[in-house]
């Protein structure tokens, strides 16, 4: 179902008291709101059950940074869907471009990924976008219409229904330089568009497309404004309590 979305990627920041703090500043601060958006927290992997107890008395979904495209088993190191199922996580990010860069995950792989958090009923938050060079080249539609097709494609309609997306250009994720709501809206309206082709304008009106990359309390609201953007993926900026909730206050 097509919804709001402000998300928090914490990434590998904060130890065990600062991760607590932040989840608790949040609870605290959204308790009671009626909010336009829902929002989870996606903070590393060993601080995922503090934060569904977080959860638990609050607004505040959950989501895991990543996840193993395996079942179970001699895996050393890795964390299984259903583990993370099994802590009440809601959410996991699939392909950001820091896991495709420096752990070389292929669209195939992630979608192997995608596919063991569906069988486990978690919401995939499936990532694409262009690097700089492909933007400048002229290629960047290719490059997520790839992403997207071979990573989630060999889905059925009902399974497709439970993906959301989140377009991160990866020129601007970290570094400041947002892309502009034109840019953003032109990609976003893409990518409906292509969910459109493979499944039908029914089910692409219902998809969730977020946006990523240097949203902060300021550019937010112009970004959200744009009618195929859905929310956001924020990285730095969701690990301060206040600029968090101002781009939750956003819509
Ligand atoms: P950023 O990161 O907001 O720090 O640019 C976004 C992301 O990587 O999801």
């Amino acid at each position: 179902m097509r919804k709001n979305i402000v998300a928090g990627n914490w990434k590998m920041n904060l130890n065990f008291t600062e991760a607590e703090e932040l989840a608790a500043i949040l609870a605290e601060q959204l308790e009671g709101k009626s909010l336009k958006c829902e929002v989870v927290i996606c903070p590393p992997a060993l601080y995922l059950e503090m934060a569904t107890d977080f959860a638990e008395e609050s607004v505040v979904k959950v989501g895991a940074q990543n996840v193993s495209n395996q079942e179970s088993g001699a895996y050393t190191g890795e964390i299984a869907a259903g583990m993370l199922a099994s802590v009440d996580v809601e959410y996991c990010l699939v392909g950001h471009s820091e896991r495709r860069k420096y752990f070389n995950e292929d669209n195939a792989f992630l979608a192997q990924k995608v596919d063991k958090l569906l069988d486990h009923d978690l919401t995939p938050v499936y990532c694409c976008g262009e690097q700089l060079e492909e933007r400048e080249k002229g290629n960047h539609f290719t490059v997520v219409e790839q992403q997207i097709s071979e990573g989630l494609f060999h889905l059925n309609d009902g399974e497709f229904s439970n993906v959301v997306i989140a377009y991160e250009p990866v020129w601007a994720i970290g570094t400041g330089v947002t892309a502009s709501s034109e840019q953003a809206q032109e990609m976003h309206a893409f990518i409906r568009g292509l969910v459109a082709k493979k499944y039908g304008e029914e089910l692409a009106e219902e998809t969730t497309l977020l946006y990523g990359g240097s949203c902060n309390s300021k550019n937010a609201k112009e970004l959200f404004s744009q009618s195929d953007v859905d929310g956001g993926l924020i990285g730095g900026a969701s690990l301060k309590a206040e600029e968090f909730v101002a781009i939750i206050n956003s819509f």
